[in-house]
């Protein structure tokens, strides 16, 4: 949680001109599987403005990642700068049509709506989200990475090929039926 990334609404209704949040926040959590956000650091640089009932989110956020390589290990780092535009709406989604209407347009680049509560416009799930969405699923230090050995960690399209074969079923399942139908010949003891 970071109270840096809560509006009040009442101000922000009051305001004429956009509310501005220019700063570096502190978020937890923010890793997919090994690639994690370095410290949990996230700069913004955001505008909310509202607008009717909703509170539009505009701007950039930046953040440095790390991971390490998923073939050698080694440690890999990146940068993520990544635009945002989101609309926060108290109204639930069969509302649209009204909004459409007024001239908001409801449906941001990811096409979600993230819930507005009633005091404040919570900028953090947004900025979560967007710093999720795009951080690498599995990073390499190099495309053609053939990792430090390449036996045992081959590329990743030899390895695919392999596992299919190994997901083959080594015999045909009708043959376990007769495997039980000869059960009952074996010599009893
Ligand atoms: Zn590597």
């Amino acid at each position: 949680m970071s109270d840096d990334l809560r509006v009040p609404l009442v101000v922000l209704r009051r305001r004429a001109d956009p509310w501005l949040i220019r700063r570096t926040v502190k978020l937890d959590d923010l890793r997919v599987g090994e690639v994690v956000v370095a410290d949990g650091m996230v700069k913004v640089d955001l505008e909310a403005e509202a607008r009717n009932h909703d509170v539009v989110v505009s701007g950039q956020v930046q953040a440095k990642w790390s991971g390490s390589c998923r073939r050698c290990l080694e440690d890999v780092h990146g940068s993520l700068d990544l635009r945002i535009y989101e609309v926060l709406s108290a109204r639930t989604e069969d509302s649209d049509t009204d909004s459409r209407r007024s001239g908001v347009e409801l449906s941001g680049e990811s096409g979600d709506v993230y819930p507005l509560g009633g005091d404040e416009a919570d900028l953090e799930p947004v900025v979560r989200d967007t710093v999720l969405l795009s951080l690498p699923l599995s990073s390499l230090c190099a495309a053609d990475c053939i990792g430090p050995d390449p036996e045992r960690f081959p590329a990743t399209s030899v390895s695919v090929e392999n596992s299919l074969e190994r997901a083959m079923p080594p015999t045909d399942p009708r043959w376990s039926a007769l495997d039980a139908l000869r059960l009952p010949d074996e010599p009893i003891h």
